[in-house]
């Protein structure tokens, strides 16, 4: 915690290295770093200070991180105490105002980490039930206290588990834990709504923390094109987009997805809407094969959604994941009868919207089909995006109508 005598540990940057910090960037890279003064171990506060020791603002150190500093205020009188974090855990739910009064949605995101000026911290609500991820050494440290006031602030909570089993834990150098931090166990599946539609969510083993939270928005612009039509829903995991296009009245679903388990509680979550004579097809495999035996079979279909996972981790992937969203789209355009639309999405930070654009482009130009875009697809307003920190947008895509 905060406090007087840590002013001392000061993290001193390179001249010409305080721009980002000025502009409230809230990462400081090793390789700005002059030097560290003072005793100050990994995961303790510091005070970041410009060349000239002008101080700047304040944060976690890690040293073991490429991301040295993840920087907390850029006001000197703010302590970074206990009042400091039950602020700013306020001031996240108080932004999910109307999902937070909501009768039909009762999962969504409660901080979204650096976008939220909360550096490293996920919470996700799922009805009663909190899910969190610790992603950095700093906010791991301060675990305890974030749980208590979470506990203490968010209404009626029942429990609150840890899902911090991810792989970029590693570049802080710390493993993975699972397990209920607070209150009670989850059941197995905790049943939730969105836009007034049911789903079972596996909290502990589920995906990221069992339900991908981003795409609600653009799931609910998909009923409007499903009235009668053959749907396609690849990568489908638990239904999110399937369930949808039933709700829209579709005349057929096919939900194409690789995980078992994720397709039979997608086949579950249909059935709890009372969806399971909408005709769905529910094929395992890889999408890429699959899309290709529809095509050698001539199927078409009136609608196609496309939410593959991340092609693209880091800047040296992008060249291979833009031949593998471009193989994907290509194959889903082709499926596609006049008229129809598309709805793809990319999660890859390293994949900009405008580079994604492009590959769409590139897809329909070798798909021999003429497309227009009628829509543009992100993250829905519970991943805001500060906009200090324009990596926070993963989320892009785009909404195709097949000429
Ligand atoms: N559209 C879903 C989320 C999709 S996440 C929703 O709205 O909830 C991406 C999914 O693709 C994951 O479930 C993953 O298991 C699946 N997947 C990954 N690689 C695949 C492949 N090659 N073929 C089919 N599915 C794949």
């Amino acid at each position: 915690m905060y406090s007087p005598a840590s002013s001392a540990m000061t993290v001193v940057l390179k001249r010409n290295h305080a721009r980002p910090v000025l502009q409230r960037h809230p990462w400081v890279f090793s390789g700005a770093i002059e030097r560290i003064e003072g005793q100050v171990a990994d995961g303790d506060l510091v005070e970041v200070r410009d060349a000239g020791h002008n101080w700047l603002a304040r944060g976690f150190l890690n040293r073991q991180s490429q991301i040295a500093v993840r920087l907390l205020t850029w006001r000197q009188d703010e302590a970074v105490d206990h009042a400091f974090w039950r602020e700013r855990l306020e001031r996240a739910a108080a932004a999910r105002g109307l999902l937070a009064g909501s009768r039909a949605t009762t999962a969504y995101r409660l901080v979204h980490a650096e976008s939220d000026f909360l550096p490293g911290l996920i919470v996700d609500r799922y009805g009663e039930w909190l899910v969190v991820q610790f992603l950095t050494l700093g906010i791991e440290r301060r675990k305890e206290e974030i749980v208590d006031l979470l506990a203490g602030t968010v209404d009626g909570v029942r429990g609150i588990y840890e899902r911090s089993d991810v792989e970029v834990r590693s570049k802080e150098g710390l493993g993975q834990y699972t397990g209920r931090v607070w209150g009670e166990e989850p059941p197995e599946l905790v049943e939730v709504l969105e836009n007034g539609l049911r789903f079972l969510v596996d909290v502990r083993q589920g995906h990221k923390t069992g339900f991908y939270l981003d795409q609600r928005e653009n799931r609910a612009r998909l009923p409007a094109f499903c009235d009668g039509a053959e749907v396609l829903d690849v990568f489908a995991y638990t239904g999110g987009f399937g369930v949808y296009a039933a709700g829209g009245k579709a005349a057929q679903v096919t939900l194409v997805e690789s995980s078992a388990p994720a397709l039979e509680l997608a086949r579950r979550n249909l059935v709890v809407n009372g969806f399971e004579r909408c005709g769905a097809e529910y094929e395992e495999g890889d999408a890429f094969s699959v899309l290709r035996g529809y095509r050698a079979q001539g199927r078409r279909f009136d609608a196609a959604v496309l939410d593959p996972p991340k092609f693209a981790h880091s800047q040296r992937e992008v060249e291979r994941a833009a031949r593998a969203y471009k193989d994907v789209n290509l194959l889903a355009l082709q499926l596609l009868r006049p008229g129809g639309v598309l709805f793809t999405s990319s999660c890859s930070e390293a994949v900009s919207a405008d580079l994604f654009q492009k590959i769409v482009f590139g897809a329909a130009v070798d798909a021999g089909r003429e497309a227009q875009i009628v829509g543009y697809l992100a993250q829905g307003a519970d991943h805001p995006v500060a906009l200090t920190f324009p990596e926070g947008a993963y989320l892009k895509g785009l909404l195709c109508r097949v000429v």
